[in-house]
């Protein structure tokens, strides 16, 4: 079988260099980043995941998940890159304070569906960051400090490992296996869906404050000392920003 002949296997799309839409589904969100990949797969479903990476092991070939590529280096030559954007279930269960989501989605829609119910999910600062590729690198957001990384809240971890198998990882199942996913990065396993607990959503105080640069030693001097006692509800992040010099007129 040819990489070609995964179109008849799969439901979701294959496309190789050539094909229209090709460019497209290979470009990451950092346009800096070119992405020389041999093919794209966008997986419709687990078994579509599942087929993809035992072609690759029989073929030899390297499968790399990326749902948007906010994360991309660009080592990726030659490899198949999996998008996992239709895998986009997002279920919420109020009553145990979990949710389950695809490992297509992102933050935004997670909070979306738990906010109404009066819950939310340790997300980060960016809605459009993808749960999976978040949580699996640690996950560092604006409840960390009162309830730890997002993958500490990770309940269970829906796979296909390496032998193109499916299967759910939690604690028990498979301690070393859920301890290497829940902050070591996507090596390990095409995570397919991830269960996660949500927590009471509080009443929230935030924004963002702004100074010139020449009061920067100030600025880092008043972050320690509030950092220092800080309560465990508050979090505060410091940016040192260099904005792209201002053209004169
Ligand atoms: C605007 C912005 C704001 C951010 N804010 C925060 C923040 O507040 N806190 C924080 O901790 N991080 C933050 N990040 C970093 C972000 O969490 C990482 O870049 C993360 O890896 C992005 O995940 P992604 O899936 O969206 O990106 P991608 O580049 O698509 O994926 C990143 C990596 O995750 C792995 N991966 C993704 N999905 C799977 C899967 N299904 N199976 C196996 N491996 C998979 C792969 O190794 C992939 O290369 C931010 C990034 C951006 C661009």
């Amino acid at each position: 079988m040819t990489i070609n002949d995964l179109r008849g296997v799969l439901k979701g799309r294959v496309l190789l260099a050539g094909d229209d839409g090709f460019e497209q589904a290979a470009t990451a969100w950092n346009l800096t980043v070119r992405q020389p990949v041999a093919a794209v797969v966008e997986a419709a479903d687990v078994d579509d995941v599942a087929a993809l990476v035992r072609y690759a092991r029989r073929a030899g070939m390297t499968v790399t998940t990326q749902p948007s590529g906010h994360g991309a280096s660009g080592d990726v030559e030659g490899l198949i890159l999996l998008r996992t954007g239709l895998l986009n279930e997002v279920e919420v269960r109020a009553q145990e304070r979990v949710v389950r989501v695809g490992a297509g989605v992102k933050w935004g829609q997670v909070l979306a569906a738990a906010g109404p119910l009066g819950l939310t999910g340790l997300a980060g600062s960016a809605p459009g960051v993808s749960v999976t590729g978040y949580t699996l690198g640690g996950g560092v957001g604006w409840f960390s400090r009162k309830y730890g990384l997002a993958s500490d809240s990770v309940r269970a971890i829906e796979i296909v490992d390496a032998d193109g198998e499916p299967g759910r990882v939690t604690a028990e199942s498979d301690p070393e296996l859920f301890w290497a996913l829940r902050g070591g990065g996507g090596d390990f396993a095409v995570v397919t869906a991830l269960e996660l607990e949500l927590y009471p959503a509080p009443v929230l105080y935030g924004g963002r404050v702004i100074w010139p640069e020449h009061r920067t030693r100030e600025v880092y001097d008043a972050f320690l000392e509030i950092t220092a006692e800080a309560p465990r509800e508050l979090s505060v992040w410091i940016n040192r920003l260099q904005p792209p010099a201002r053209r004169r007129w």
